[in-house]
């Protein structure tokens, strides 16, 4: 068995660090902060766990089983399986139906008002899809760590910060002037990526805010699934509160493309604090506790995910997209092939 070299620790580098250590490989990971890192793009209270989109190529279907797997495996409970419901208009719903039969995923229709305190779109339906919901993000991150620091075959180095990426000789350079050799190197960096290899990516600002729904929803809002495609004008979406967890909001509006990480941000905050009147009945009793925004990255020529070679042994997730925390085990199982690959070279 090889070697491998994952430089960065968001949800990316973790769960591939996993994938290709129970694949009997020597694995090393790489953050330039703690690991977790609560300044990466993953460290967040909860990320969506979904499979039906408009363009489901069937490949997501089995992201539910994966997450239910990884939660057995790393132990504790990162899953809240609550569903997902999108608002889909009334005369596509029957497009949603014959996209779950093909592939074979469990949906019902709801009418909105089984949802009150949710605003939909006229003419909206929500189309709930049962084995979904949320992933407490910064708990999977916790998890997974507890599990790499147990594993004999790897290694985790915080506060190791990439400086260069050496494409041919499967290598990375660290700011103290030392290097790290695999057989196989995957850069995963998030959106830091595109300073250490050279890809064509995109980087999308997203604000979202968080909210404290009034003491008397509490216990309807835990049992509340996730939900998409809302709001006045359908772009917005949510992730229920439950498990310590507040409510988020955001909605299209509120993403952005910047041209660097740096860029000073020009986000009319209150425009922002809008999002809660545009999503919630009844928004005056939402207290707003945050908003932040952070960062996702999508190919700048196809506005998606991508997996790139940079190297004969190096491999860059620079493009993540905004699917990118749920989609983390299937994209580590295609890396896992590759570094196989690579170590039988
Ligand atoms: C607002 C928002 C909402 C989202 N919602 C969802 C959702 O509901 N469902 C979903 O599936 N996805 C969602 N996403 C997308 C998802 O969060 C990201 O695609 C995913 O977390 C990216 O993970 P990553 O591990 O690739 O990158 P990151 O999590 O950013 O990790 C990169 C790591 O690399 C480290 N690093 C950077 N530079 C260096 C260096 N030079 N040397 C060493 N280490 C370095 C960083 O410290 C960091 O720890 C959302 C994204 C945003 C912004």
């Amino acid at each position: 068995m090889g070697s491998v070299v994952i430089a960065g620790a968001g949800v990316t580098g973790l769960v591939t660090a996993i994938r290709c250590a129970r694949a009997g490989h020597r694995v090393t990971v790489v953050d330039r902060g703690p690991v977790p890192n609560h300044g990466s793009s993953s460290f967040d209270q909860h990320r969506a766990l979904r499979a039906l989109t408009t363009e489901n190529s069937g490949a997501a279907t089995d992201l539910h089983q994966r997450w239910v797997r990884l939660q057995t495996l790393l132990g504790g409970r990162f899953y809240r399986r609550v569903g997902v419901v999108s608002g889909w208009p009334a005369d596509r719903v029957t497009a949603a139906e014959t996209m779950a039969a093909r592939t074979g995923m469990r949906i019902a229709i709801l009418e909105p008002n089984r949802l009150p305190h949710i605003v939909f779109p006229d003419g909206y339906v929500g189309v709930h899809e049962l084995d979904a919901g949320v992933l407490l993000a910064e708990r999977v991150l916790h998890a997974a760590v507890r599990w790499l620091r147990r594993h004999p075959a790897v290694t985790l180095r915080p506060w190791s910060e990439v400086v260069a990426v050496d494409t041919d000789h499967a290598r990375l350079q660290l700011a103290d002037d030392s290097w790290i050799t695999g057989d196989f190197v995957l850069v995963a960096a998030g959106a830091w990526t595109r300073d250490l290899v050279r890809t064509a990516t995109e980087i999308h600002r997203q604000t979202i805010v968080y909210v404290r729904p009034p003491q008397e929803l509490t216990s309807w809002w835990e049992q509340a699934p996730t939900v998409g495609g809302v709001g006045d004008d359908g772009t917005g979406w949510l992730l229920p509160p439950g498990d310590g967890t507040l409510l988020k909001l955001s909605a299209a509006g509120m993403c952005r493309t910047v041209a660097d990480l740096a860029e000073p941000d020009d986000l009319d905050r209150t425009m922002a604090h809008r999002s809660r009147e545009r999503l919630l009945a009844a928004p005056q009793r939402y207290q707003v506790v945050a908003v932040r925004h952070c960062h996702y990255t999508v190919d700048a020529r196809t506005g998606e995910a991508a997996l790139e070679q940079v190297g004969p042994a190096v491999w860059a997730r620079a493009a993540v997209g905004g699917d990118g925390f749920r989609t983390a085990p299937l994209i580590a199982d295609r890396i896992a092939e590759l570094a196989a690959t690579a170590v039988a070279a």
